[in-house]
């Protein structure tokens, strides 16, 4: 019996209203500290109650919200678990609900409906969902893929809600050795009258991929298809988790990586995936601050910078691709080193940037991730229109034009060209 049982998060310790010992011998309250559970380790095996408020409110990963009569309640708020765990502990959940209540959870199901939580369902955030809705499932290439639609108007109907996961997924995997994760849970929350189809979405790789996607009543499905929040999400994971501080490597990566696999699957033009980049990066790059993307990143909650530091960190892969696939005369890409750092197993770790930096370098045997940085580091903006100008994406009165007779035009051809 491990010494304390605790929440996800430490935020959510005032959540736990008590403690039950159930057995063996007679039932007791436990002893609780901020939270934590205390347990007598001179036990073998026993069984234990717990009950927690689920009152609305907490941080986004540790979020409880009503949604109409549905609740979303993120696992991090009512899943306890041992404080120290083996590296690769696992555990089974059973729900028992009341009649007519349903569940989606992100965790694979066994035949008997019995979940199975890897030691990553413990070291990642998730996103859960309890109510009244009904789930549904399809799947897409090896992805098995759990929706439920929480209470709230949508113009789009099941059957739509699910093509479109299934296309963002079939383009999410238009990268080297496809997505890493073969399940995805999709919570969607009805969000009103909006101006953007998908106005937030979240993905979260606690045990299995689980995303929770804000959308908006009046949404249809081909805009849904061609919007960039869901394939941005799901790129999210072909990169390990990183320290938040360096938010930029990460959102730079989904960045880059949500315009590469729309044109890849054939949902946005050539011409204009490279107007939307350089009117992104153009318009990140005109914010006025002295400070580098990497530094604006440590601080992007504080000064709401996400678009600088969402393009800039863009910028970065953008620029690391480009060199990569040049310095080997095409046969490396940046596709192929991320394939092979989750090939590593990188995936079940949180990385220091540092270290991810200097890992790809090594994989590559070159210096081009650590070069770039110290480039972030220097300017307030990562360089990037000599690169477009030799991709030959050039703007004529802001209308950007695809030039075949640039130097590198074959390469932005194969940047984008389908994977699978
Ligand atoms: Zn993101």
């Amino acid at each position: 019996v491990p010494s304390e049982l605790r929440a996800g998060k430490d935020e959510v310790a005032v959540r736990l209203k008590r403690a039950r010992w159930l057995g063996p011998g007679p039932v007791r309250r436990l002893r609780v500290e901020h939270g934590r559970v205390q347990l007598d380790t001179r036990v073998r095996d026993g069984c234990l109650s717990y009950e927690v408020g689920l009152s609305e409110g907490g941080s986004l990963d540790a979020a409880v919200r009503r949604v109409g009569r549905d609740l979303l309640a993120s696992p991090n708020v009512w899943l306890w678990r041992p404080e120290r765990r083996a590296r690769d502990a696992r555990a089974t959940l059973r729900l028992h609900l009341p009649p007519q209540v349903r569940a989606l959870v992100p965790w694979p199901a066994r035949s008997d409906g019995v979940r199975i939580l890897d030691a990553e369902a413990f070291r990642f955030d998730s996103y859960a969902a309890f109510g009244r809705f009904t789930t549904v499932e399809t799947t897409e290439g090896d992805v098995r893929i759990e929706a439920a639609r929480l209470d709230g108007a949508l113009a789009i109907d099941d059957a739509a809600l699910l093509r479109w996961l299934r296309s963002a997924i079939g383009a999410a995997s238009q990268s080297a050795s496809g997505l890493p994760h073969k399940q995805l849970s999709a919570l969607v929350v009805p969000s009103g009258e909006g101006t953007t189809p998908v106005p937030f979405g979240m993905v979260a790789r606690g045990g299995a991929a689980s995303v929770l996607l804000l959308v908006g009543a009046s949404a249809r499905e081909d805009e849904l298809v061609r919007d960039w929040v869901l394939p941005h999400e799901l790129s999210h994971l072909l990169l390990p988790f990183v320290e938040r501080e360096h938010a930029w490597l990460s959102e730079g990566l989904a960045t880059y990586y949500q315009e590469l696999v729309r044109a890849r699957a054939g949902l946005v033009s050539e011409r204009d995936t490279w107007q939307h980049i350089r009117d992104a990066l153009t318009s990140a790059a005109s914010e006025s601050t002295d400070a580098s993307v990497v530094r604006e990143s440590a601080r992007m909650h504080l000064t709401r910078s996400y678009t600088r530091v969402y393009w800039g960190g863009a910028a970065y892969w953008l620029g690391v691709d480009v060199a990569l696939r040049t310095h080997s005369a095409g046969h490396a890409s940046l596709d192929d080193v991320l394939a092979a750092l989750r090939a590593e197993g990188a995936l079940h770790d949180v990385w220091r940037a540092r270290e991810l930096i200097a890992r790809l370098d090594a994989l590559t045997g070159t210096t081009i991730f650590a070069s770039a940085w110290a480039e972030a580091e220097a300017r307030a903006f990562p360089a990037y229109e000599a690169t477009l100008a030799q991709l030959g994406v050039r703007a004529e009165a802001g209308r950007v034009q695809l030039d075949d007779g640039a130097p590198l035009a074959e390469l932005r051809r194969a940047l984008i060209a389908p994977r699978r």
